[in-house]
């Protein structure tokens, strides 16, 4: 597996494959990686000939007085790992490489940004939209992999590469969980003996949303109960959960094709999100 730590080197040799007719798969992340970054790996490996992992914690979708410098951060392990999933080429830029100057255009999204996480994260979607753009300059590739766990910045990216052109194909994949059903995140280390105990029932909260809302498509009843649970969970407070149409993230309706019931929990300073994403065909009218 080959380092790369410069945007210009990126560039060049990304270039460079495509004019050898290779394809090109990217995974973005913040690295401290687990499983589920490991399975978007997979699935690249399984597509393309050269897979391409980005590492980088990226300041600019952190808000003042967010985890940015307490985000866990270990390249020795993750290069290991990388490798061992597939991973051709390990890029980690430093920021100022990434953004050596700043001339103030902002990518702006929409309404989709304004809910969810976006709702109490003002900015962060506009962080994540310029360095996916970014991402895809420099590393060009033919499929950028990203999770279902990230759902909001998965309809972000999937609108923006729409509507924009980008020639890339992003690729869905599942939620990766620990065997007790906790979303697999980089900050579940940071929860202690306790919260991690407690944590699996955010899970549980909207599993049970879910098969409340498959029988019969009471969407108010579904999300009652999902924040009912949600907020018995001890030493949790509540952010949000809710019940939208995906991957629009507006009210759902008797045309949605798709739901999600997303929640956000704190334990302290550690901030959970998970969701589940309902195919509504499947399940009852959405009547309710
Ligand atoms: P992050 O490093 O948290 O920015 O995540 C990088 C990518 O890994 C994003 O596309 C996430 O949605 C994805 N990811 C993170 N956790 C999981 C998980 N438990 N299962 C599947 N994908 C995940």
């Amino acid at each position: 597996m080959r380092h790369i730590e410069t945007v210009d080197e990126m560039t060049r040799l990304a270039a460079q494959l495509r004019g050898q007719g290779k394809s090109i798969g990217l995974v973005p992340t913040m690295g401290y990686l687990h499983e589920g970054h490991l399975a978007l790996a997979e699935a690249a490996r399984g597509e393309n000939d050269v897979v391409i992992m980005s590492i980088f914690v990226n300041p600019a979708q952190f808000g003042p007085g967010e985890d940015f410098e307490t985000y866990p951060r270990d390249l020795e392990r993750d290069a290991a790992l990388a490798e061992e999933a597939g991973v051709d080429i390990l890029f980690h830029p430093e920021p100022a490489d990434m953004y050596p100057t700043d001339g103030g255009i902002r990518i702006l999204p929409g309404p989709q940004a304004d809910v969810l996480c976006g709702a109490s994260r003002p900015g962060h979607f506009d962080g994540v939209l310029k360095v996916i753009t970014k991402l895809f300059h420099i590393a060009s590739p033919d499929r950028a992999y990203f999770g279902e766990k990230d759902a909001q910045q998965l309809a972000l990216i999937e609108t923006f590469v729409r509507d924009f052109n980008f020639p890339v194909e992003i690729r869905r994949i599942p939620t990766v969980r620990e065997e007790d059903g906790l979303a697999k995140s980089s900050r579940n280390v940071c929860l202690d003996a306790e919260e991690r105990k407690a944590a699996p029932a955010i899970r549980q909260a909207l599993a049970e949303g879910e098969q409340i809302f498959r029988k019969n498509g009471e969407r108010e009843r579904a999300l009652q109960e999902v924040r009912r649970r949600l907020g018995e969970i001890p030493g949790a407070a509540l952010d949000y959960a809710e019940l939208l149409e995906y991957p629009s993230l507006q009210p759902a309706t008797k045309e949605s094709r798709e739901v999600i019931i997303a929640a956000a929990v704190r334990f302290g300073s550690v901030r959970l999100i998970d969701n589940v994403l309902i195919p509504v065909k499947e399940a009852a009218a959405c009547s309710k």
